[in-house]
């Protein structure tokens, strides 16, 4: 900010004024002197003047330029952030379609359990842990007897209903570390990690159990449902592929003999091990 320009007269200038107007001082040897030094005085406040206009003038440009600099800054940097939060969402989406995507290829969609997938991976998993360790784990196979009498009574809404309740059943008897998963249609398969043969008996006959607790609405026959069970153990060094068909093998046998039951699968031999 600059002050008044020219500033108002001075006492001084005033009486130089009154000096140079006055008549008596003509011809004075001083008068010419003061005049021209009055002039030069007079040029010099001009001279000033301009600087000071232009000065101004040259200041609020600047201000001008720096206001309008840092609009476009806070404008482009809003732009930013919204950008940024687009982005922050679009990930966030990314992150949960990614979850979805992995769930749904991993886990079936009925029960919720995992899939064949999954179970395949564990069980490949889990023959690499038993190999490196020389620790063994066992395999079983459910499937449930007569579930087509299910769908055929009552409906296959209600089947799928059973189907899920079975599948949390199975579940409650199971420790944190055994999984068990969706093989494909009222088939149903069990890791259980370290566990021997007889063990895993005493494990799914608790299983079977909690399934015969299921309650199957009328006018199915019985209201509830067995199931038959057969079990492998896995011969560290084995492929997992084998101790699976002895598995299936063994629940053949359980049907065979009259379904409701388990059936183990005897030690594997040359043929089955390389099935
Ligand atoms: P078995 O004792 O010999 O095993 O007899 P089963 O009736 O259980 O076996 P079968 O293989 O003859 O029939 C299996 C039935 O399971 C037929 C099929 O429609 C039904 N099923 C398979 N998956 C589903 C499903 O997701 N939902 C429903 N509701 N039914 C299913
Ligand atoms: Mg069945
Ligand atoms: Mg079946």
């Amino acid at each position: 900010m600059t002050s008044a320009f020219p500033p108002p007269p001075s006492p001084l200038e005033d009486r130089i004024e009154q000096l140079l107007a006055a008549p008596e001082h003509d011809g004075h040897p001083l008068r010419q002197a003061l005049a021209d030094l009055w002039e030069t005085h007079r040029d010099l406040e001009r001279r000033l003047d301009r600087i000071a206009r232009v000065s101004d003038a040259f200041q609020s440009m600047a201000r001008q330029r720096e206001l309008g600099l840092q609009e476009r800054m806070e404008r482009d940097l809003r732009r930013l952030e919204k950008l940024a939060r687009i982005s922050d969402r679009y990930q966030s989406m990314m992150r949960d379609l990614n979850v979805a995507l992995t769930e749904a290829s991993t886990h079936d969609s009925l029960t919720r359990l995992p899939n064949r997938r999954l179970l395949t991976e564990r069980l490949k998993s889990e023959a690499e842990r038993a190999d490196r360790y020389g620790r063994s784990f066992t395999v079983v196979m459910i499937d449930i007897d007569h579930f087509k009498r299910i769908n055929d009574t009552c409906g296959h809404d209600v089947g799928d209903s059973v189907l899920i309740e079975l599948a949390h059943a199975m579940g409650a008897e199971l420790r944190e570390q055994d999984c068990a998963g969706r093989w494909g249609g009222e088939e149903f398969v069990l890791l259980l990690p370290e566990t021997s043969l007889e063990t895993a008996v005493q494990v799914v006959e608790r299983v079977c159990g909690r399934l015969s607790g299921v309650h199957v609405p009328e006018p199915h026959p019985t209201g509830s449902v067995t199931a038959s069970a057969g079990l492998a153990e896995h011969v560290p060094g084995t492929p997992v592929t084998a101790t699976l068909s002895r598995a299936d093998s063994a629940l053949l046998t359980a049907k065979r003999n009259g379904r409701n039951r388990i059936e183990r699968a005897p030690a594997p031999t040359p043929e089955t091990t390389h099935a």
